[in-house]
C-alpha cells in the first residue's frame, strides 16, 4: 500500500477528532499531502472515525483522480487540494476540517474568530476570516474558502464549520482544536456582552515572540508550540 505511515495517521487523528468533541458522525474531514510525490491521502467520505482503517484512506492525485484505494474518498476532496495548491509556499502538508462547536456557533452567527486572546497568533494572523456560505463539497465553497484566508492558516467556513492546514497533521490538528477553544472563549465574551479585542500590533508582537518559544526552534516555517 502506498503512504502506509500517512493512512495511519489519518486514522489515528480521526479517532482523535471524535473523542476531541472535534468532530460528531461522520462530520470533518483530514488529509496528509507528500510534499515529494504530490500526492494526497484523505478520509474516506460518511464514515465513523471510530471504523476508519489505514487501508481506508484514499489516495488521490492533485487533479483529483484516485490513485489507489477503494473507498470514495471524502467529499471536500478539492476544498483540501485547493489549500495544498494555494500554499505551497508555507509548506502546506496537512489539511484538518471539523464541525466544533463554538468555531461552527461562530461561523453561523457570521463572525470572524478575533483576536480575544493572543494564542489566536498560531493561526500566523490576527483573524481568523469568515468565508461567505456556499454548499459543502463544491469547488465553489473550495474557491471562496481559499480566497477567503488571507494569510493565515485557518479560515471560518459560513453555517459549516472550520478548516486549518499546516506543515503536518500534528501541528494542523492542533491548530484546529486551539481555534476551537478560542472560538469558545470569544463565545463567552459574547455572551458577557464584554470583549476586548488585541490589535494587529499587539498580535504582530506575539507572532516574534513565537518565533522562540518553545524547546527548539522550528524550522518548517510553522510557529512553536503549534
Ligand atoms: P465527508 O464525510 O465526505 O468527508 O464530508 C464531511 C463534511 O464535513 C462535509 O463538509
Ligand atoms: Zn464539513
Amino acid at each position: 500500500m502506498r503512504m502506509e505511515r500517512e493512512r495511519a495517521l489519518l486514522a489515528e487523528y480521526g479517532r482523535k477528532m471524535s473523542s476531541a468533541g472535534l468532530s460528531h458522525g461522520t462530520a470533518g474531514n483530514l488529509s496528509i499531502r507528500d510534499g515529494e510525490t504530490g500526492l494526497i491521502a484523505i478520509t474516506p467520505s460518511g464514515v465513523q472515525y471510530f471504523d476508519i482503517r489505514p487501508e481506508d484512506i484514499v489516495i488521490m492525485d492533485m487533479e483529483g483522480n484516485v490513485v489507489e484505494g477503494s473507498r470514495k474518498p471524502s467529499s471536500e476532496y478539492g476544498l483540501h487540494a485547493g489549500f495544498y495548491r494555494a500554499n505551497e509556499d508555507k509548506g502546506c502538508g496537512a489539511v484538518v476540517h471539523t464541525h466544533s462547536t463554538y468555531a461552527t456557533t461562530l461561523a453561523c452567527m457570521g463572525e470572524p474568530i478575533r483576536a480575544v486572546h493572543y494564542a489566536i497568533a498560531g493561526a500566523g494572523t490576527h483573524e481568523i476570516p469568515l468565508c461567505e456560505y456556499a454548499t459543502f463539497g463544491t469547488p465553489e465553497l473550495a474557491k471562496k474558502a481559499v480566497a477567503a484566508c488571507n494569510g493565515g492558516r485557518a479560515v471560518l467556513l459560513a453555517n459549516h464549520g472550520l478548516v486549518a492546514f499546516g506543515p503536518n497533521l500534528e501541528k494542523a490538528f492542533n491548530l484546529a482544536s486551539n481555534l476551537e477553544n478560542l472560538a469558545q472563549i470569544q463565545w463567552q465574551c459574547l455572551c458577557t456582552g464584554r470583549m476586548n479585542v488585541l490589535t494587529k500590533e499587539q498580535i504582530d508582537q506575539v507572532l516574534v515572540r513565537y518565533q522562540t518559544y518553545g524547546q527548539t526552534a522550528a524550522k518548517d516555517g510553522s510557529l512553536n508550540g503549534y
